[in-house]
């Protein structure tokens, strides 16, 4: 991931390579050796590894959580599964609090007591991971993201030049975040692999327009989840329920119900073994009065690992039912509120 940034970095990549790759390819070596097969010659040859399957490997890889149709790259660009692995050793989930664009978003909706600017703050982030220059000058000429265009305008980066052909940009109909080209520079594919309808094409703007692009970082940590909170959002306050994003400054992801309130932080780990080794070190705070809490998994994340519920419930024995927090579905939460719906009705 340290090498994916430098070498997406304005300044020319020069050798040496970062010193973690190196230190891989001769843990790599070591383990080849042991087993008999044929290790990378090197990084070059690593970084080709890195593109392959898990399951075309000579290399065996022992007690470590991965799928054998998973990789660590895709197209030169590290996979979600790279970086959940790679968040194991890092919190990353806990750096985008200590993010410091994140926390400079918190202090001054904080102290300006602008809960309303927090909320409008993510929200745009999610449902506009690309973005052009006019509708973002449109954007901040909200009330509620005024307060924080400063911060806004330095979550997105310029569109990086691959992004950009015959003078457009082109974004996915799912996500509205960028499509990119795949090695045949015809298909353009969405970049997102969280992303709801990836197959969906959207808007072409003209490079003119001055397009730029979410940040790494918050593409990965706040847009991902972001499609679940929101939908979840939106189908909760369509049962007539109240519901909160993120109260109290990201105190947790949704608030339902005004008493006796449920909790929920939204996961979006393709990988539920990985997830699990992340909760059992930190599962979130529930606040005293909460009268339930739930880790809910996104849809999409569902739907692309079956019984995915079952193996994190199994790996992480602190969110079976019974616990103060249970492991569901985003369809079994909605469930769940309904059912109280109508036994209060
Ligand atoms: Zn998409």
């Amino acid at each position: 991931m340290e090498y994916a940034q430098l070498a997406a970095s304005d300044q020319d990549f020069s050798l040496p390579y970062p010193a973690n790759l190196q230190l891989a390819l001769n843990k790599l070596t070591l383990l080849a050796w042991h087993q008999g097969a044929p290790a990378p010659a090197s990084v070059v040859g690593l970084l080709q590894l890195a593109e392959e399957q898990f399951g075309k490997w000579t290399i065996i890889l022992p007690d470590s959580d991965i799928d054998l149709d998973e990789s660590l790259l895709a197209y030169g660009r590290p996979t979600r599964a790279c970086e959940e692995l790679g968040s194991l050793r890092g919190d990353v989930e806990g750096e985008i609090r200590e993010n410091a664009l994140m926390r400079a978003v918190m202090d001054k909706a904080r102290s300006a007591d602008a809960p309303h600017s927090y909320v409008a703050f993510r929200e745009l982030l999610i449902r506009r991971p690309a973005i052009t220059e006019l509708e973002l000058d449109t954007q901040l000429s909200k009330p509620d993201l005024a307060l924080l265009s400063a911060e806004v305008r330095e979550a997105y980066d310029p569109v990086p030049p691959e992004a950009v052909a015959d003078g457009v940009v082109r974004t996915c109909g799912g996500c509205d975040g960028l499509r990119l080209p795949l090695d045949d520079d015809r298909t353009w594919v969405c970049a997102d692999e969280s992303c709801p309808a990836p197959g969906t094409p959207g808007a072409e703007h003209a490079v003119s327009e001055g397009a730029r692009w979410l940040r790494r970082e918050l593409r990965t940590f706040v847009v991902a989840p972001g499609h679940a909170e929101l939908r979840i959002a939106d189908a909760v306050a369509a049962m007539g329920v109240p519901v909160a994003l993120w109260p109290d400054f990201d105190a947790c992801d949704l608030s339902v119900f005004d008493d006796r309130h449920w909790v929920a932080d939204v996961k979006a780990w393709r990988n539920p073994v990985r997830l699990a080794h992340r909760l059992r070190d930190r599962l979130f705070a529930v606040p005293a009065e909460a009268e339930k809490a739930f880790i809910v998994i996104g849809r999409e994340q569902v739907k692309a690992h079956p019984r995915y519920v079952a193996r994190l419930r199994k790996a992480c024995p602190q969110v079976r039912p019974g616990q103060r927090v249970v492991a569901v579905s985003e369809a079994e939460f909605l469930r769940l509120v309904r059912a109280r719906v109508e036994a209060e009705a």
